[in-house]
């Protein structure tokens, strides 16, 4: 049988998979694929430079011996990069780099708890010029990786956020840019990662703030002709994260002010760690050249959980608050509210409160009022496949038929409708509307959109469908 990459390949596989733990197989080694194989030298393609990143990070040692075993002393690892295609360039691209085969992975996550965080580190703003400033990081140690519960909605967030804290501003996720819709865990994972880095850097100057807060304290210092002072602390940070950075859009001083930190920061080899409620594709009113920056590094989305992951957050929450609670209680809970972690772990304690104050055994018809007062608070949001659902019914085809690649008139503008609508009703970002209508890429959704506002606009009918669409979905 002649050698080939993919036979090369595939007994790698299988050693590798004897050695590792499945979840972790099914995470950077399934999506690989085993390209080309020259003389001792195998090519295999990732999704990602983060992938490969991390396999030189982790896999890299295993991956030797794997080759090793099948090519012999010499084997040649080459990583062919696929890279992302979120950013406006297009096509994709490939990039090719060879294995380091770096041997020292440094392992060992040690448990140890959380030190308070040096009591006498009161402001964060404290003006520079004094040696031996005291900066509090203003990290919450409750939300670490610990209680980050990983699901695939979450893996890529998760998973970056632990590059960078192992190695801050020394991997190519800088800024990291995690982003999502409320709820969703992005303020947790930005702490987490704080806190790690300083477990395993205490010497490291780390600062968590809101951008709200940034932006105060910027005013502030304008008010008071400090502005330069203001620039020089941030200056002086080793690992900058800053909180719900949309918050920045319009105010165009402090997008300066941070444009003018980021750049010292990143050219310091400083890390700087950013979360949003938005994908920058998507971002408003942020100015180009900063939106560009936030654009280097990574961003990773935090999605809606699975249901197993929000049974597994629900079982966490309550195990570490010493309750049990019957599961078809905790699955009725998961399987009604989909959409934001913070609404899932609210009913939860009230529930437990319920329960707890009244004296009241938990019901599920107890959990059927609780989970319904919280659904009904917090207006529910309609699904992508609910929307696609609808418009498809409307037009009298089948979703598969809105999704399909044709290009038959009727079905282009029912497929853009339910982009529109999605963009409308859903707090989804383009990219993800794309992707879950058809496997569009966000320029298709955005063109979708400007479509229907201008078809709104001079045809009669298609107003009417919009109309129509409107109420069946509100
Ligand atoms: P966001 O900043 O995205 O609005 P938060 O970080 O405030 O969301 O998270 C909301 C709540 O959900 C917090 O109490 C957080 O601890 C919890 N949470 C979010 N994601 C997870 C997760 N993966 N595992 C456990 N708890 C989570
Ligand atoms: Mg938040």
């Amino acid at each position: 049988m002649s050698v080939t990459a993919n036979s090369v390949w595939k007994n790698c596989l299988a050693f590798i998979q004897d050695n590792i733990q499945p979840q972790a197989f099914k995470t950077w080694f399934e999506p690989i694929k085993p390209v080309k194989l020259s003389d001792n030298a195998l090519s295999i393609q990732v999704p990602s430079k983060f992938f490969y990143e991390w396999l030189e990070e982790h896999y890299v040692k295993l991956l030797k011996v794997a080759l090793t075993k099948e090519l012999g002393e010499n084997a040649k690892l080459v990583y062919i990069i696929k890279m992302e295609n979120t950013y406006g360039n297009r096509e994709p691209f490939t990039e090719q780099i060879p294995s380091s085969n770096r041997g020292s992975v440094n392992p060992q996550e040690m448990d140890v708890p959380i030190k308070s965080k040096n009591p006498e580190l009161k402001n964060p703003f404290v003006i520079p010029g004094i040696r031996n400033i005291k900066i509090e990081s203003q990290l919450n140690p409750n939300y670490n990786f610990d209680n980050f519960l990983e699901g695939d909605s979450n893996r890529l967030a998760r998973s970056a956020g632990m590059a960078v804290a192992n190695k801050p501003g020394g991997t190519s996720f800088n800024p990291l840019l995690i982003f999502g819709g409320v709820g969703l865990g992005k303020t947790h994972l930005a702490h987490a990662i704080g806190v790690e880095i300083k477990d395993k850097y205490p010497e490291r100057t780390v600062l968590y703030i809101s951008a709200e807060k940034f932006t105060q304290q910027y005013i502030e210092s304008v008010k008071k002709n400090t502005r330069n002072d203001f620039i020089h602390f941030y200056q002086l940070i080793d690992v900058l994260i800053i909180d719900d950075v949309q918050f920045l859009s319009g105010k165009s001083g402090t997008q300066d002010v941070f444009f003018h930190i980021f750049n010292h920061l990143h050219q310091n080899g400083k890390q700087v760690i950013l979360t949003s409620d938005k994908a920058p594709v998507d971002m408003q009113d942020i100015e180009q050249r900063l939106l560009s920056r936030f654009k280097w590094g990574l961003s990773a989305e935090l999605q809606n959980p699975d249901y197993e992951t929000r049974i597994s957050i629900l079982r966490n929450k309550l195990y570490r608050d010493g309750v049990e609670m019957p599961d078809d209680i905790v699955e009725y809970v998961a399987k009604h509210i989909k959409t934001n972690i913070r609404e899932l772990e609210g009913a939860i304690i009230s529930l437990i409160a319920q329960s707890s104050f009244n004296k009241k055994e938990v019901t599920l018809e107890l959990a059927q009022q609780v989970v319904e007062k919280f659904v009904k608070n917090t207006k529910r949001e309609v699904s992508i496949d609910y929307i696609q659902k609808v418009v498809s019914d409307y037009f009298e085809m089948d979703v598969a038929t809105l999704q399909s690649k044709t290009r038959k008139r009727h079905i282009v503008q029912a497929r853009q409708l339910a982009m529109f609508f999605a963009k409308k009703f859903t707090k989804a970002s383009l990219a993800s509307i794309g992707s879950q209508i058809g496997k569009r890429d966000h320029a298709t959704v955005l063109h979708a959109c400007k479509t229907v506002d201008n078809l709104a606009e001079t045809d009669k009918q298609f107003r009417k469908y919009i109309e129509d669409l409107t109420k069946k979905l509100s």
